[in-house]
């Protein structure tokens, strides 16, 4: 597949997040050898005269966007549904409400599946198409495994998706429309992973869990460099964030990370939060507990398919980013989710996923703790529309 204009810069290397050690990226590749994830690295500094603000300005609406600082080389291998670029909906009435002093939520719920999974998984799939991949298989708690399938059909590829039997209808029956293979599981994402390590191992199917290879997380990052761009060349002073396996919250610390190598930035930071549900909340149990691993939640029950991970990969890199940031974590019921889905749908006339009520939950709490304050301009990641979750109950509501 030749293209028409000069192949990009993409990565330098691949280096690994626990040891530093450096692995080539012109290879598929999973996770490092010391089992944890990989992380791209660009030549930043080679990048900064020409990779600036201002080259931005009229670029697509997509998060292809930033295509300097992502992993594809050739064009031709984008695989694309027009991802990205998701609007920052100011949202005063929320705002007064919590009485602080500006508040956006960032709308991801207007991603082609409904979901911000579509931001990692086109560039995993885009990514493993071009270095060769043939056949694709993701565990999924539901909105990546939509997602994954949207970007094998886009591609051609198949895609073997592992759910948990539970997984929200409206979820399935995307996933079965675009022609995925479906297997259904009596148990957690954890449990669908360990299958399709299985089947990735006999049958050579590329593996897309979660941190497990290195590109979704550069799919992810993305959303920190448009909070720069959407708010006018600046970032927030809190970011709320609903956190599963962390993806979102570690690829946009890794954005601000080369967004001051760039020169875009300087050393302040946002600080970041991370949301869970009480049902399931081992980060919220490390970071209150001061340690820099969360280790597994035992029995995880959530109505919010998004967050039921038990254990997560990049547990210490999520742990980190919240620390350096001078954040926090909070954990939050599944019936105040659904309270606050309601509450910030009548504000703001986005219909949230549960995960994102979750985040709108989260504040008053982070306020109380003194984490928040009156003074700050805060930024809500609404992660999926509303309407993936209808029919779902919230584990735990107090009029059952
Ligand atoms: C997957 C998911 C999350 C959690 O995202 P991570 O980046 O894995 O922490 C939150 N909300 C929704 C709607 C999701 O699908």
């Amino acid at each position: 597949m030749p293209s028409a204009t000069s192949p990009l810069p993409g990565a330098a290397f691949l280096q690994c997040t626990a040891t530093d050690e450096i692995f080539d990226s012109e290879q598929l590749i999973g996770l490092s050898p010391a089992g944890k994830p990989l992380f791209a690295r660009y030549d930043l500094v080679a990048l900064r005269d020409r990779f600036t603000p201002g080259a931005l300005v009229g670029r697509a609406p997509t998060l292809w966007r930033y295509e300097e600082v992502l992993p594809v080389r050739d064009r031709a291998f984008r695989v694309t549904l027009g991802e990205g670029f998701t609007p920052l909906v100011d949202s005063p009435r929320l705002a007064r409400r919590f009485g602080v002093r500006r508040l956006w939520v960032k709308d991801e719920g207007q991603n082609p599946t409904g979901s911000f999974k579509d931001r990692g998984l086109c560039m995993a799939v885009s990514r493993a198409f071009e270095l060769g991949a043939r056949e694709l298989a993701i565990p999924s708690a539901g909105n990546a495994a939509g997602s994954s399938a949207a970007y094998g059909a886009a591609a051609g590829l198949p895609v073997h998706v592992v759910v948990p039997e539970d997984t929200p209808l409206p979820i399935l029956a995307e996933i079965r429309a675009l022609g995925a293979d479906l297997a259904l599981l009596d148990g957690l994402i954890s449990d669908c992973g360990r299958v399709v390590r299985q089947r990735c191992d006999e049958d050579g199917w590329w593996d897309l869990s979660t941190l497990k290879e290195p590109y979704r997380v550069e799919g992810k990052k993305t959303m920190g460099y448009e909070l720069f761009e959407q708010l006018g060349g600046r970032l927030p002073d809190a970011i709320v964030y609903p956190t599963g396996g962390g993806t979102g919250l570690i690829g946009m610390w890794k954005a601000f990370g080369e967004m001051e190598e760039l020169g875009w930035i300087g050393s302040a930071r946002p600080r970041m939060f991370s949301v869970q549900s009480t049902g399931c909340a081992p980060m919220v149990r490390a970071w209150e507990e001061g340690r820099e691993e969360a280790g597994t939640w035992e029995d995880a029950v959530t109505y919010a398919a998004g967050l039921r991970v038990p254990g997560a990969v990049g547990d210490f890199l999520i742990l980190r980013a919240i620390r350096e940031s001078e954040g926090g974590a909070v954990a939050v019921p599944d019936a105040e989710m659904e309270e606050w889905v309601e509450t910030m749908g009548a504000d703001t006339g986005i219909f949230a996923a549960p995960e994102g009520g979750a985040t709108a939950a989260a504040v008053p709490r982070l306020m109380e703790m003194g984490l928040i304050g009156a003074n700050d301009e805060v930024v809500l990641f609404n992660t999926g529309s509303g309407l993936k979750y209808v029919g779902m109950e919230p584990v735990g509501r107090s009029d059952q």
